[in-house]
């Protein structure tokens, strides 16, 4: 499964957040086993349209899909040049594939801050640069080699050549790899070079509580948001101490504790829905029958494939994907209307799946 890493500097609230996330995920009544690594926290992804379709096609039961966060351990400063937990923190950054960025946004007298004073901008600046001192390192050990090929002329190696120019001055500059633009061969070549500045970002602040009701108002927060824009990254604003107690809640004190604080959904599933988002991720349903449940697919998917991320004999014996858009069931209001407007569609093996897509898939056994 495709899993964000939670990374960010010493006490600036990664602990307070992710057992945020691990309790949401102990709630989750059809996860009884929600953690099986203590390090991977895993989340029901809050999806609205899952209740509607049950309303239209009753089942016994609704199964949201899910999504892990990984918590990403280690000494930061210093990592690039570092063994040990050094080395073990860009590891686990390399094994994930989007990157949650905490960074601290709120002032507070008691809770020491690691440089001593409270600046997100700086505080960045410590992590991005060890990541991209260890992307330099890796694209300097192969710029040599891949240069020597390249002379040769071998087709392969002047592309990848031609690629690796692009990045190691940006480098050199402190400029992560995700800021740099690239065409779609480009893309390949960047996506066999593993690099740590080329995962997808989201900043998250860690907004002090009294900011909850107008994030926008914390300069703190403003700043990030224009960090991160600057690299065409997103930026979200949560307060984690405050989304650590929302966990323990139940769904009717949730709701409520919302309402008085004046805001329509907790920051952990506004956390959810961006980082499913960063990793290209969309929803397909299955309905009717035992139950109504949400599938995660990657964006591009052909219906086969998705077929298979319901059970591989889905996609090996796959015949054809019965669909209707959850917007054509949601106007119709019922199965028979859908197809008497003739909005059910019998779709093959090329069909790109859309996000939202309910789905009844035909296949040989
Ligand atoms: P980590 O080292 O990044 O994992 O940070 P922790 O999650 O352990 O948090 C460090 C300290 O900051 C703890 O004492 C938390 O209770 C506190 N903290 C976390 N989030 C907030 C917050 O939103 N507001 C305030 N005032 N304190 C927070």
């Amino acid at each position: 499964a495709l899993t964000a890493g939670i990374v960010g500097l010493p006490n600036v609230g990664k602990s307070t957040l992710f057992n945020a996330i691990t309790k949401a995920g102990a709630e989750m009544a059809n996860y009884p086993f929600a953690t099986i690594d203590p390090n991977v926290g895993m989340v029901e992804v809050p999806d609205p349209r899952l209740a509607r379709i049950d309303e239209i096609i009753p089942a016994k039961k609704i199964v949201h899909t899910t999504f892990e966060f990984t918590d990403i351990a280690g000494i930061v400063k210093g990592a690039s040049k570092g063994e040990g937990l050094g080395n073990k923190f860009l590891e686990n950054i390399r094994q994930v594939d989007a990157i949650v960025h905490v960074v601290r946004a709120f002032d507070d007298e008691n809770i020491t801050h690691v440089a001593n004073k409270v600046d997100p901008l700086e505080d960045i600046q410590t992590i991005n640069l060890e990541l991209v001192l260890a992307d330099l390192d890796s694209v300097n050990k192969r710029y040599a080699r891949v240069e020597k090929v390249a002379r040769t002329k071998d087709k392969d190696a002047v592309a990848e050549f031609e690629v690796l120019k692009k990045i190691k001055p940006a480098l050199e500059a402190e400029q992560p790899v995700r800021s740099l633009e690239f065409n779609e061969d480009e893309q390949k070549i960047v996506k066999g070079l593993f690099l740590l500045t080329s995962k997808p970002v989201l900043y998250v602040a860690n907004i002090a509580e009294e900011d909850m009701a107008d994030p926008e108002s914390s300069k703190y927060y403003q700043q990030i948001k224009e960090f991160a824009e600057n690299e065409g990254s997103q930026a979200l604003a949560v307060c984690a101490r405050t989304e650590e107690e929302i966990a323990e809640m139940d769904d009717d004190e949730k709701q409520e504790f919302l309402e008085m604080e004046g805001v329509e959904e907790s920051g952990l599933d506004r956390l959810i829905r961006a980082s499913y988002k960063l990793l290209g991720l969309a929803t397909f349903f299955t309905a009717g029958g035992k139950e109504t449940r949400a599938w995660t697919f990657k964006q591009g998917m052909k219906a086969p494939q998705v077929a298979g991320v319901i059970h591989s004999d889905f996609e090996r014996g796959f015949i054809r994907a019965e669909t209707v858009s959850f917007a054509d069931l949601d106007k119709y209001g019922s199965m028979q209307a859908v197809k008497e407007a003739g909005r059910l569609r019998l779709e093959g093996k090329a069909y790109e799946v859309q996000d939202g897509d309910i789905i009844e898939f035909r296949f040989n056994v």
